[in-house]
């Protein structure tokens, strides 16, 4: 590679000099020319624009506002003394403060002439006010009006108190600028996409994002450095992709036979529209000769067991052992009792493997899987034991992804020959845009759409103080004959504080409930599995009216008769687990309620979620929210993503960036692969460049 001034070190830069050139690395970790241009400014003072004074938003913002002092004086004493100018234009009037020179200002300020005023705007009561303005008679503003964008960056408090401001990037930058002038910066982008989008030029775009000389090219700047932003990422995503798929191959299940077409035939009702499209999705990728790798996402309820079921059987029908996997014992249990009730007629061998099944009938099972007479094992991680081989395991389904790691996930391939397609199912949507940024090893299906006639759960939110209307409430639901779940939550730190909470209620639960009248349920973390099963099934056999337990029905437990959800300390509760929870409900025919009960005193954000919960049934809607108020690194499964540390480019709100660039680096890499071409050196050449600065990515060949 051609060695040009944008790897030298900004030591040698004009304005920066060995001590900047270190405080600067440390704080922002600049070293380079290079790392210096795409140091973007976090945003722009638009000295273009004038506000109104109706038009002020309580932001902290700096505007500038064009109007008449009409009015001033001198008001406090000593300390506090300080002078306010009534200022005014035609939409209203706010006040501008000065704490410091007040007698040299006083004189100087003119009366009804027109001012440009810039400065920070708060409110104060009513008003609106700007402490320290830089005033500017309008005349004189209007002959040195300056057409641009002034650029703020990140500073860092160590900077600032080292004397370097924004005004000092701002320097280096105009010194950076001099003498790249006569340096080539690269373009990284192929012709065909810059026309394509539109794109302006890298350099173009790298001088706007620093210098913008109007709004409309700032706006073009970053649209290009978004874009290419985005483009890296996906287009280094989709090429490990391509290469695990070439390398990894797979079975083939060629035909869809009997078994899959008999169960077909006796559903009692139709799969939705969704269903058959992800089933579809799922056979097409799995007849390949490549290892499937994908991630199914649907809502609570949307029916995603039954789709399992359906490929499941497709795995049987060419000859192969399937498993499913479920994060808790409760709910492998319930797998296992619906998919044998449903496969109740056809000669398919299921079993329940658990860390309580007993040494004796585990022996039986190791068999069944090792002469191939077991077809379809479902359980927890115990099926992930060294002792536990299949003779042929084709497919390997894991129920609620987030419960199990990677590693647990590569262990099942390591069963025979050829790994086993894998296909995770997640109950807990993210946005699909931020999916694509991170599950980029898989591939993505999503069930978006409820089965017809299902009615929505209505969630209401009560305070502590209003029990005796809850409890009045949950008596006539248990007299129509509904069942009803509570929930405590259960943080793992304080687990002996949370278990005392959920006794507490359970017992005032038993007082206002009392026998023989009512019959109440407790299941907790402290119980025997056996114990918990017991309970369990009371109240799936509808011999109990009311289930109390921590978070351990959160995941896939399915009562249709349940109808309530009472969720205690609601504030506690990740959105996620909020919608999740609430998803126990809604799955008969009865009118569901979902009741979020809080204490009084709720964070804003607490306040947001129980708001966002009232407001909305779609889990997508939540897991948006969701987003915003935790930010992407938080979310599930993108903590050791990295591709989440954007310098530009924001996951949700440049989602059409991220589809367009997405879309652009699947066809490129379908073209060519390697990048061979020569249209697509600026590409080939810029991803060599990434590829040296991120040691695990895959090298160009
Ligand atoms: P989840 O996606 O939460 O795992 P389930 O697979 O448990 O959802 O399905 C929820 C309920 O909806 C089950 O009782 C299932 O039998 C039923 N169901 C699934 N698909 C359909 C459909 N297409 N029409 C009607 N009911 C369906
Ligand atoms: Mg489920």
């Amino acid at each position: 590679m051609e060695k040009s001034l944008l790897h030298y070190p900004i030591e040698g830069l004009k304005g920066v000099g060995p001590a900047r050139a270190k405080l600067l690395y440390n704080a922002l970790g600049v070293i380079t020319y290079s790392d210096l241009l795409n140091l973007y400014p976090r945003r722009y003072i638009d000295k273009t624009a004038y506000y109104k004074i109706n038009q002020l938003q309580n932001t902290n913002a700096e505007v500038q506002i064009i109007g008449k002092i009409i009015h001033i004086k001198t008001i406090g004493e000593k300390r506090a003394k300080r002078l306010v100018a009534t200022f005014k234009d035609e939409t209203g009037t706010m006040e501008l403060v000065w704490f410091r020179g007040l007698k040299w200002l006083k004189d100087g300020l003119k009366i009804n002439e027109p001012y440009v005023a810039y400065g920070k705007v708060s409110k104060f009561g009513q008003n609106y006010n700007m402490p320290h303005p830089e005033l500017e008679l309008l005349a004189v503003h209007q002959q040195s009006l300056r057409s641009a964008m002034q650029p703020v960056y990140p500073l860092t408090e160590q900077l600032t108190k080292k004397n370097i401001s924004n005004r000092t990037i701002n320097q280096i930058m105009q010194h950076l600028f001099r003498s790249l002038q006569k340096s080539v910066i690269p373009e990284t982008l192929s012709e065909r996409i810059i026309k394509q989008f539109d794109l302006i030029s890298k350099k173009e775009a790298l001088f706007n994002i620093h210098f913008p000389q109007s709004q409309s090219l700032l706006l073009k700047a970053q649209q290009r450095l978004k874009f290419e932003e985005l483009f890296y990422i996906q287009l280094q995503l989709i090429r490990s992709n391509l290469l695990r798929k070439a390398k990894s191959k797979g079975y083939a299940f060629e035909e869809v036979g009997d078994l899959f077409h008999q169960f077909y035939k006796k559903l009692p009702f139709e799969l939705t529209n969704a269903q058959k499209r992800v089933i579809k999705e799922i056979r097409t990728d799995a007849k390949q000769a490549v290892q499937m790798n994908r991630l199914l996402q649907g809502d609570v309820g949307s029916g995603k067991t039954i789709v399992a079921l359906l490929v499941m059987l497709i795995a049987l029908d060419n000859g192969f052992q399937t498993t499913l996997m479920a994060p808790t014992e409760i709910l492998a249990q319930q797998h296992y009792k619906s998919i044998s009730a449903l496969l109740i007629d056809l000669p398919v061998n299921v079993q329940l493997l658990t860390g309580s099944v007993k040494a004796k009938d585990r022996k039986v099972i190791h068999q069944g899987l090792e002469d191939g007479t077991l077809h379809i094992l479902i359980g927890t991680h115990a099926i992930i034991e060294d002792k536990v081989k299949f003779k042929n395991l084709g497919l390997a389904i894991i129920d609620e992804q987030h419960r199990f790691g990677v590693k647990q996930r590569a262990k099942l391939w390591l069963k025979n020959e050829l790994p086993p397609h894998i296909l995770v199912m997640t109950a807990t949507p993210i946005p699909r845009t931020l999916a694509m940024s991170v599950y980029g090893d898989l591939d993505i299906s999503v069930i978006d759409e409820l089965p017809k006639g299902r009615k929505p759960i209505k969630t209401i939110h009560y305070y502590d103080s209003n029990r005796l209307k809850v409890i009045g409430f949950m008596k006539s639901e248990i007299a129509k004959g509904h069942q009803i779940y509570q929930v405590f939550p259960l943080i793992e730190e304080s687990e002996a504080f949370d278990y005392k909470d959920l006794m507490d209620g359970y017992e005032a639960i038993c007082r206002d409930f009392p026998r023989p009248e009512y019959q109440v349920s407790v299941v907790h973390g402290r119980m025997k599995p056996s114990e918990k099963e017991f309970e369990m099934q009371r109240f799936t056999k509808g011999e109990t009216n009311i289930l109390v337990a921590t978070t351990v029905i959160e995941v896939g437990v399915n009562v249709p008769n349940a109808s309530v959800m009472i969720i205690e300390s609601a504030e506690k509760f990740g959105l996620s687990q909020l919608h999740q929870l609430r998803g126990r409900v809604g799955r008969g025919a009865a009118q569901s309620y979902c009741v979020l009960m809080t204490s009084h005193k709720l964070s804003a954000d607490a306040k947001t979620r129980i708001e966002t919960m009232v407001a909305t049934n779609d889990g997508f809607k939540i897991a948006e929210v969701d987003l915003k108020l935790r930010g992407p690194g938080n979310m599930m499964g993108t903590q050791q993503s990295g591709v989440l540390n954007l310098q530009i480019a924001d996951i949700i709100a440049d989602a059409k960036i991220l589809a367009a660039a997405r879309r652009t680096a699947i066809e490129l890499l379908a073209k060519d692969p390697n990048l061979a071409e020569k249209s697509h050196l600026p590409i080939r050449n810029a991803f060599a460049v990434l590829a040296k600065k991120n040691s695990n990515w895959n090298q160009i060949s």
